[in-house]
């Protein structure tokens, strides 16, 4: 089975964690550097950017969450998880004035807080790309994906917003599929991170012949 971190330092983590146990996956949650040895995949999760960030400031586990991308692990980000990806951000920068920090691995412009603040909470069924039926998507005070990086990919669109992409071992969704019971979004992530793992299980063996 993948070893996979969830990344508890804050917000929805336990949520994802049963999901994917549920889905036969290794969990490990994610507080220090060291909890990121040996996890072949990542989901970053909701909660709120700025603190989150703040968190791994002060954890130091901003390079390691990058290595673990670096040497082939798929990255998953909802909802604030998903801003802390993004490669640009907009919206509510942090009270010190300066720029948000962000790992920088998905190509994409993230609008934060996309739908208002207002009616900030909703639910609404979306249509995934891979996926059959439809999704419920929960957002809260989420952000969108405005601008689209050229290998980005959109899998689900909300008032012609993109609120779910898929990038090279990456994903990342606006709304929140650990807070409902349905499990495909969590089932597809991990056969993404199957699909790498064999890649790599291939590529040593080859290499192994040589
Ligand atoms: N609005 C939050 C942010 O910008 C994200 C909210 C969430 O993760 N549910 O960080």
């Amino acid at each position: 089975a993948p070893v996979v971190g969830v990344l508890a330092v804050q917000g929805a983590f336990r949520e994802h964690r049963r999901h994917l146990e549920a889905l036969g996956a290794l969990v490990r949650e994610v507080r220090l550097p060291a909890d990121l040895d040996g996890v072949d995949a990542l989901v970053l999760p909701g909660g709120e950017s700025t603190a989150m960030g703040r968190l791994l400031d002060a954890f130091d586990l901003w390079s390691p969450i990058r290595a673990v991308y670096d040497r082939g692990g798929v990255l998953w980000g909802t909802c604030a998880g998903a801003i802390l990806l993004s490669t640009e951000i907009l919206g509510a920068p942090p009270q010190d004035g300066g720029r948000q920090r962000s790992l920088g691995l998905l190509d994409v412009t993230v609008q934060r807080n996309a739908f208002g603040r207002q009616v900030d909470s909703f639910a609404v069924p979306l249509e995934v790309a891979g996926v059959d039926g439809l999704v419920e998507g929960v957002f809260i005070r989420a952000p969108a994906f405005d601008r689209i990086g050229e290998h980005v990919e959109v899998l689900a669109t909300h008032h012609d917003r993109a609120v779910m992409v898929r990038g090279a071992r990456l994903l990342a969704t606006a709304f929140h599929p650990e807070l409902t019971r349905d499990r495909r979004l969590h089932a597809l992530f991990l056969q993404q991170v199957e699909t790498e793992r064999q890649g790599h299980e291939h590529v040593r063996r080859s290499g192994r012949q040589n």
